[in-house]
């Protein structure tokens, strides 16, 4: 099988002059995924993404999300702001979060975001009250707990009643009619997210058949105005095989929710995909610093670390590493980091092409939640982010 980093030669010979460790972003492969989504979203009446943000926020990646006509989903103000500076529209914007402050709110009306997915009582009555004194009307949506779980880490199930997010269900109608009596908001949707690296479309269908049930309900009692449901994100990608499968299965998502999500006529359905749009263009690629032979294992220690790329530390996620630079018979290594946490290990027992000093390494599927997430524990530099044209 084709490895898209390791058989580019050209690129890994242009890696080699470029200080590490650094993010490399295929655009290309971001613009074909972009195609893909858009492909199937397209053959769906009123069917929007807001891609989200928080997956990467790189401004060369969000400046091509934007040019494929995406609005964005931010969870702060501060992501905000970098979506005007990419040049997204306010008007497709959409604002979740259990703590928005103060200024993020205002900071959300003062620019007309298009709505704010508002997760408790007192948030609304805080957003009426804000924009009360602003003279201005928020268009509020509600993140409902569904309570449906997802099969995926426990650290990334969102839509469990036990979880901070959301309003509850049964509080559903009681919100929707509170906020119909404010003066400065408008209602105008409702809101899911149930989790994050799903790949049972069943986890889907379950989320599909509770919203509908909610609905119905609604309608029993004489609610009508939901003009928008949003279903959140959460599909996730293959970590073992991103050249296998360099985008996800788009119409297998798309076409579970058409299938199963009972829309009433003129609503419009909004998807907040961040991973999925993101993970498989990026990689982390490090230098191999030293190879350390113990009794039982040899590591080979690299000049990335879980400052630049948190996720094995803290979900025990997997990523595929590719030594770019040798072809040599395959050895067994742990992949370590320089930081000074007994965490900082990308993967243990790990197969590959015998490495030595020197060696470039790509950690792949690292586009999403990588570069956003990296920290200065250290006093290391952040990692710089580039693109295939900046290469
Ligand atoms: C994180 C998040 C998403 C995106 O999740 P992915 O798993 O990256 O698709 C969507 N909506 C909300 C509200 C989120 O918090």
């Amino acid at each position: 099988m084709n490895n898209l980093l390791k058989d580019n030669a050209a690129l890994v010979e242009k890696f080699r002059s470029i200080r590490t460790p650094f993010y490399y972003y295929d655009t290309e492969l971001l613009d074909k995924t972009l195609q893909a989504i858009k492909k199937e979203t397209d053959q769906h009446e009123g069917y929007h993404l807001h891609y989200a943000v928080k997956a990467c926020t790189n401004s060369k990646v969000l400046s091509h999300i934007m040019k494929a006509g995406f609005g964005a989903d931010c969870v702060s103000g501060g992501e905000i702001q970098a979506c005007l500076n990419a040049g997204f529209p306010a008007s497709e914007i959409v604002f979740a979060g259990v703590g928005k402050s103060d200024w993020e709110i205002v900071l959300g009306l003062k620019v007309g975001i298009q709505y704010f997915n508002v997760e408790s009582i007192p948030e609304l009555e805080v957003i009426n009250e804000i924009a009360a004194g602003m003279q201005k009307v928020a268009r509020v949506s509600f993140r409902i707990n569904p309570n449906v779980g997802a099969d995926t880490h426990a650290n990334i199930t969102t839509g469990l009643a036990e979880n901070k997010f959301g309003i509850a269900m049964e509080d559903m109608e009681k919100v929707i009619t509170l906020a119909n009596e404010m003066k400065n908001v408008e209602f105008v949707g409702l809101h899911f997210h149930i989790g994050s690296q799903i790949l049972e479309m069943d986890n889907f269908i379950a989320l599909s058949n509770r919203i509908n049930e909610l609905q119905d309900q609604l309608e029993q009692n004489g609610i009508r105005n939901v003009k928008n449901i949003n279903v959140g994100g959460g599909l996730g990608i293959s970590y073992q095989d991103p050249d296998g499968q360099p985008i996800p299965d788009f119409k297998a998502y798309f076409d579970t929710y058409a299938k199963y999500l009972k829309l009433r006529p003129g609503q419009h359905l909004h998807f907040e995909l961040g991973r999925a749009v993101v993970a498989q263009c990026g990689s982390l690629i490090t230098k191999c610093l030293y190879v350390k032979k113990a009794a039982t294992k040899q590591f080979a220690i690299v000049d990335a670390g879980m400052t630049d790329l948190i996720r094995p530390a803290l979900y025990d996620a997997f990523h595929k590493i590719d030594n770019l630079t040798s072809n040599a018979a395959e050895e067994t290594y742990d992949v370590v980091g320089p930081i000074c946490e007994s965490s900082d290990v990308f993967v243990k027992d790990y197969s590959m092409n015998a490495t030595k000093r020197g060696d470039l390494l790509a950690l792949r599927s690292a586009g999403a939640y990588g570069e956003i997430m990296a920290s200065q524990y250290n006093c290391r530099s952040l990692p710089i982010g580039y693109t295939t044209e900046d290469i």
